[in-house]
C-alpha cells in the first residue's frame, strides 16, 4: 500500500500544492507515495491546477494504518481524528512546530520560510532531480499565495529565490502580473455562503487548553465582502458555537491595503483585543482593523498564544 503524503485540513493551495510536489520528488527517490487532501481545491487551487493541467489529489479524511507523511502542518487540530493511528514517517512544514509524534526515526524538513514549496525546492535541488514545468508553475503558485506576493512578513529571501528558479522552469515571465492573477481567483466571493467563506482558509489551535479557531480571507478588496459582513458575522457565531470553542475569529486580509479586519466571536473579547494592543473601548461591534497585519501564522497566532499564557 503506497504511502500517502498530506496537507492540512481546510486545505489552501500550499497545502495541497507541497503534498503533489513532494510525492513527485519522493516518487522519483524511489518510494511509493501518493498524495492526498483534507478537502477539495479552493477556487484559487482550482485556477492554478487548471492553469498547468494538473489534478487535484484525492480526499480522504481517515488514516488509522496508514504509512503518512505531513506537508504544510504538523499540529494535531489540522489532521484527521484518527491521526494516532497512522504510522508517520515524514514532515515536510515551515510552520510552528507541532504536536505530532512517531514511533521510529522520520525525515523531517522544518524551516522558517514563507511557503512548505521553497522547501520542497531546495529538497529537489539537494536531491539533485530537476522539477517539472507543471509542477514548477504550482510551486511558483504556492510561494506567490503563501507569501501574498511577497508582501507578507512571513516571505524570506529563500522564498524570493525559489520563486526566480521555478518562474523560470515553468515559463513564466512576469511574477509579480501572475501573482495578481492568483489573488484575483482567490477573491472570488460571488455565489459563495458565509459558511464557506469562513472555512475557505479555516485554523482551529489548541491554545492554553481553549480551542481557538481562526480563518482567514485574503482579498484585493474588502468591498468585495462588504454585502456579506453581516451574514458572515452571524455564521462566524454559529462556529464559535460548535465543537466547543472558546473564540472564533475571521482575518478580512486586504492584500492591496496590507492590514486586516478581525472579526471576532468569544468567550473573552476584550483578552482577544488585548492580544492585538487594542482596548476594551476599541473594540467597534466585534471587529478591529489591525494595520499591517497580512500573517496568521506570524503575527496572529503568536500574540494570542501569548494573551491565553497571560
Ligand atoms: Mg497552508
Ligand atoms: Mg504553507
Ligand atoms: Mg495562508
Amino acid at each position: 500500500m503506497s504511502a500517502w503524503i498530506l496537507g492540512h485540513k481546510n486545505p489552501d493551495s500550499d497545502s495541497i500544492i507541497s503534498a503533489l510536489a513532494c510525492a513527485d520528488l519522493y516518487r522519483r527517490r524511489g518510494l511509493d507515495v501518493q498524495a492526498r487532501a483534507q478537502g477539495k481545491p479552493a477556487p484559487e487551487t482550482q485556477f492554478i491546477l487548471e492553469r498547468f493541467g494538473l489534478e487535484a489529489p484525492e480526499v480522504i479524511d481517515s488514516v488509522a494504518g496508514q504509512d503518512l507523511y505531513l506537508v504544510d502542518f504538523s499540529d494535531k487540530a489540522q489532521a484527521p481524528a484518527d491521526i494516532d493511528q497512522a504510522n508517520l514517517k515524514g514532515i515536510v512544514d515551515h510552520h510552528k512546530l507541532g504536536d505530532v509524534t512517531s514511533s521510529s526515526p522520520i525525515e523531517c524538513v522544518i524551516w522558517p520560510v514563507g511557503c512548505t514549496c521553497t522547501i520542497l525546492k531546495r529538497m529537489y535541488d539537494y536531491a539533485g532531480f530537476d522539477v517539472p514545468a507543471s509542477i514548477a508553475g504550482i510551486m511558483l503558485s504556492a510561494i506567490l499565495s503563501d507569501t501574498v506576493i511577497f508582501k507578507s512578513p512571513t516571505c524570506t529571501e529563500a522564498d524570493r529565490q525559489a520563486a526566480q528558479e521555478l518562474a523560470k522552469i515553468a515559463g513564466i515571465e512576469d511574477i509579480q502580473a501572475f501573482g495578481m492573477e492568483i489573488f484575483k481567483a482567490k477573491s472570488a466571493v460571488a455565489g459563495t455562503s458565509a459558511r464557506e467563506l469562513i472555512f475557505r482558509d479555516f485554523k482551529d489551535f489548541n491554545m492554553n487548553g481553549f480551542k481557538v479557531g481562526v480563518g482567514q480571507l485574503e482579498l484585493v478588496s474588502l468591498d468585495l465582502v462588504a454585502d456579506m459582513k453581516a451574514s458572515i458575522e452571524e455564521e462566524l457565531a454559529r462556529v464559535k458555537s460548535e465543537e466547543g470553542r472558546h473564540t472564533a475569529l475571521l482575518l478580512l486580509t486586504d492584500i492591496m491595503k496590507e492590514g486586516s479586519e478581525l472579526l471576532m466571536v468569544s468567550d473573552d473579547p476584550v483578552r482577544i483585543a488585548k492580544a492585538f494592543g487594542h482596548t476594551e473601548a476599541e473594540l467597534a461591534n466585534g471587529h478591529l482593523w489591525l494595520d499591517g497585519v497580512m500573517s496568521r501564522k506570524k503575527q496572529v497566532v503568536p500574540a494570542l498564544e501569548a494573551a491565553f499564557k497571560a
